[in-house]
């Protein structure tokens, strides 16, 4: 079975930048403003001989309205379609209500979730890490997706629950 691992979370919180990692790819957009991936985006990667496919998504911005709605029906669809979902999360800015909206849309589905804190690097990992405990999904798990820190053995956790 290769399991297929969703990115979720809100934009700007480096879903496109982990994707590529994953990948080893450019094909993502990666953007300094919000938003620009408004669709799911599918690649396949593989760990040693582990063969995994990864869904990219828009965000969830936790807004009802015109494109934030569209986006959170992506980023709902690629979780169905998901065996392990990774919910990213922002290390610098803490916990919003946009990651509260989507939590609470996880917490009542029946999935695999990994909750990952980006943009850990140059910070105090106790502190970035302090606001996610308690959300409820697990022990939340360090990276910075632009450094490759934290990214490998982010992908062997996953990969080993399948
Ligand atoms: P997405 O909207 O969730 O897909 O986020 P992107 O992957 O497009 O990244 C948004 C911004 O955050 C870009 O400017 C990235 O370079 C930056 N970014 C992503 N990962 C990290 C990280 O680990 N550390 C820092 N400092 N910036 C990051
Ligand atoms: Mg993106």
């Amino acid at each position: 079975m290769t399991p297929v691992i969703a990115l979720v979370g809100r934009p700007n919180v480096g879903k496109s930048t982990l994707f590529n990692r994953f990948t080893r790819s450019r094909d993502a957009l990666v953007a300094d403003f919000s938003g620009l991936t408004r669709d799911r985006k599918y690649g396949d990667g593989k760990l040693e001989d582990r063969p995994f496919i990864v869904i990219d998504t828009g965000g969830v911005s936790g807004f009802e309205e015109g494109l934030d709605a569209a986006m959170a029906e992506q980023s709902f669809a690629a979780i169905d379609e998901a065996d392990a979902v990774l919910f990213l999360v922002d290390g610098v800015t803490g916990l919003t209500g946009a990651d509260a909206f989507l939590a609470e849309h996880l917490r009542k589905q029946n999935k695999k979730i990994w909750l990952v804190v980006n943009k850990t690097d140059g910070r105090d990992p106790d502190v970035a890490m302090a606001d996610f405990h308690e959300m409820g999904l697990g022990e939340p798990i360090p990276i910075a997706a632009t450094h490759n820190r934290g990214v490998l053995s982010l992908l062997e956790s996953v990969l080993e629950a399948f």
